[in-house]
């Protein structure tokens, strides 16, 4: 079993200031940290560390940011697609923060947008029955049907989590065998409409399972919130692996193995280098319940 992660990879900036910009304002402040990032490249991070195979499918841009991404990902055991950089800009992620935990985010989406659908339905011809394609909301709507559409032709597995959300993407449901929502794309996308296994985070609430009727909440693992980036990435991946590697559905044990790698993530800074290790992700999911 393999699982493609088609989405996005970013360089996440974070800036602390001590209030965030107004308009024609110019303001000191202290770039704090550089990371990796990007929902796409947290995920299959993650679900790597677990130890499942993993290929993301991502474009990054022919600038120095490429190349440092690219480096970066030497010391994950993620297959890169494509291998190649595309001839746009790297995306990037600029995060203003303040003292009082206020923040404001600019991302671009140019590297996303650039590779092509037929590039990677390409790819995807090649996987297997019961091969996993995942995917977020940084593409568009006809872009992630497409994918979906043919991971169905090939008997995947298909997960979506769609953020960040469009309205349109309450029309994939169909292709959908597992939604990861939070609550307000919940609300917006009514993924339990549809006969679609439903994992709803919930923040420090912790996260519900919706299947075949019936609904269970799992309590989040209490944490000292120093940073809650990738909070909803490392849970996906968690609950993802959990479940793959017991070769089952979603079930209260994954939501629990992913409660407990989230609180984790956001006890740390950065994204990639909160995310927990291999060495803790193997002891984690040892755990019975
Ligand atoms: P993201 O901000 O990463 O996009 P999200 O909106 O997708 O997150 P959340 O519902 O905020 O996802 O959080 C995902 C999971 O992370 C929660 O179900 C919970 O297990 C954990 N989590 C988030 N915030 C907290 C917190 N303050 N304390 C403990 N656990 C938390």
């Amino acid at each position: 079993m393999h699982i493609y992660v088609a989405g996005n990879i970013t360089v996440d900036e974070t800036w602390q200031c001590s209030a965030l910009p107004h308009k024609g304002e110019s303001l000191h402040g202290e770039k704090i940290m550089v990371d990796t990032g990007g929902k796409g490249a947290n995920q299959a991070i993650v679900l790597s560390r677990c130890g499942l195979p993993v290929t993301l499918i991502a474009g990054r841009g022919n600038d120095h940011y490429g190349e440092w991404i690219y480096q970066q990902l030497q010391a994950e055991t993620l297959q890169l697609f494509p291998e190649t950089p595309l001839p746009v800009h790297t995306d990037t992620s600029i995060i203003f923060t303040t003292n009082d935990d206020d923040n404001a985010i600019i991302t671009s989406c140019d590297a996303a947008s650039a590779l092509e659908t037929a590039t990677i339905t390409a790819l995807l011809e090649t996987a297997r029955p019961g091969d996993v394609l995942v995917q977020q909301g940084n593409f568009t709507p006809e872009k992630t049907r497409a994918l979906f559409t043919c991971a169905r032709s090939k008997q995947m597995l298909t997960v979506f989590n769609p953020s960040p959300v469009q309205e349109d993407f309450r029309q994939l449901w169909p292709l959908v065998d597992i939604a990861v929502v939070n609550e307000h794309e919940s609300r917006l996308l009514q993924p339990d409409t549809v006969h679609t296994l439903v994992v709803e985070t919930l923040g420090s609430q912790g996260a519900r399972l919706h299947a075949h009727g019936h609904t269970e909440h799992v309590p989040a693992v209490p944490a000292t919130v120093v940073d809650t980036t990738g909070a909803g990435d490392t849970f996906l991946a968690v609950m993802l692996a959990s479940t793959l590697l017991r070769n089952t559905r979603p079930d209260a044990l994954a939501l629990h193995h992913a409660s407990q790698a989230a609180a984790i993530t956001i006890s740390r800074p950065g994204t990639r280098l909160a995310f927990p290790s291999r060495a803790t992700l193997a002891a984690l999911l040892a755990q019975a319940g």
